[in-house]
């Protein structure tokens, strides 16, 4: 249920509204926005009749939550959710570039390739350190090692770092080294692991399921919502389609559903979406043209020689071409690419 406050109710009205809402065993959530004050009433089990908030002094109108998913939607949150990573802000009008390799492999890698994704003008860097692989087999990333040449990778570029976590267990050594976490398409929907990052206070970016629809995306989104907890970034990263010929289908009508819906930041995969370096450019340039607030790109020095996803990783030199035509549609779009305000302390 929301509760819309008159734009001139009083402090002491609005907590008179959350003393009724707590009183109906329901959870207040409360946005103060440029005009009014809303306060969405969510509760596990039950709504009550919108009766006993009707009645009170400064309320305007009460109405029902019609969507499941209640604190990502715009009805509860009209404007843009907007905030600071580490140097820039996510959900405004900047465009945000976060890049690296799908996987840390060494110390040497991740430094050359955080320096050339700067000098292109990414904003965060990005690198796996607990990979999830579909063969046991396969090369499941650097654990702690590969934290410890992130965070020199952040301190001589000045980049935050975005890392997936894959469950609860690493939580307690991640939040040492990371500023984003990422919860990976096969983790949409490890509720328990959204439940716990809700408990925390830092950035999440939240990928969609390979075959999950729209809607359960924003539902995974409310997990971490619901902890209190909110900084989520949506990530679109390709659907399982009949198509062979990519990776993935990038699902681009996701972008503006999502920003209709949600007030959440909405950002694109788009080596994921395609799987192929060649596709990876057009594809940022469509999700940019589609009103997304950012892309994650997969970049490698070497990616013939990459431990995974080197077939849609681009060379540093394509990434800084590509980060120079999203710029391009950014300025089109009004918009622009977020600012590099942090200076390099060290050279590579
Ligand atoms: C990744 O970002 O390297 C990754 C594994 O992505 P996804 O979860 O979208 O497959
Ligand atoms: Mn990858």
């Amino acid at each position: 249920m929301l509760i819309i406050m008159k734009p001139n109710s009083t402090p002491q009205q609005i907590e008179a509204v959350v003393n009724t809402v707590k009183a109906h065993k329901l959870t207040p959530h409360i946005t103060h926005g440029v005009e009014t004050t809303i306060i969405a009433a969510v509760g596990e089990f039950h709504t009550p009749s919108t009766d006993p908030f009707e009645v009170l002094d400064g309320v305007e109108s009460v109405k029902r939550i019609s969507q499941p998913f209640k604190l990502g939607s715009r009805q509860v949150h009209p404007e843009n959710s907007v905030f600071p990573i580490d140097g820039f802000n996510v959900g405004g009008n900047d465009i945000v570039v976060i890049a690296g390799p799908c996987a840390v492999e060494s110390k040497s890698q991740i430094l050359e390739t955080a320096h050339a994704v700067r000098e292109a003008g990414a904003n965060a860097l990005r690198g796996g350190v607990f990979k999830p692989r579909t063969s046991p087999y396969a090369f499941q990333g650097l654990g702690e090692e590969g934290l410890e040449y992130l965070a020199e990778a952040r301190e001589q570029t000045g980049m935050p770092i975005v890392v997936e976590i894959m469950s609860q267990v690493q939580l307690d050594l991640m939040l040492k080294y990371v500023d984003v976490f990422q919860v990976g398409a096969r983790n949409m929907q490890n509720f328990n692991l959204l439940r716990m990052l809700g408990e925390t206070r830092k950035s999440v970016l939240l990928k969609r399921g390979l075959s999950a629809t729209i809607e359960e995306l924003l539902m995974s989104a409310e997990y971490i919502l619901a902890g209190g907890n909110k900084q989520v970034i949506l990530c679109e990263r390709g659907i399982r389609t009949f198509e062979t010929s990519t990776r993935n289908t990038t699902d681009i009508n996701a972008i503006p559903v999502l920003k209709n819906l949600t007030h959440l930041p909405v950002i694109l995969d788009p080596s994921h979406a395609t799987g192929h370096a060649d596709y990876v450019a057009p594809i940022a340039r469509a999700g940019i043209a589609a009103g997304a607030d950012g892309i994650i790109v997969e970049v490698h020095p070497d990616p013939a020689k990459a431990a995974s996803d080197g077939k849609q990783s681009l060379k540093p030199e394509k990434f800084a071409e590509m980060v120079k035509q999203v710029k391009a549609i950014a300025e089109v779009m009004g918009r622009r690419i977020a600012p590099i305000n942090k200076p390099v302390t060290a050279g590579w």
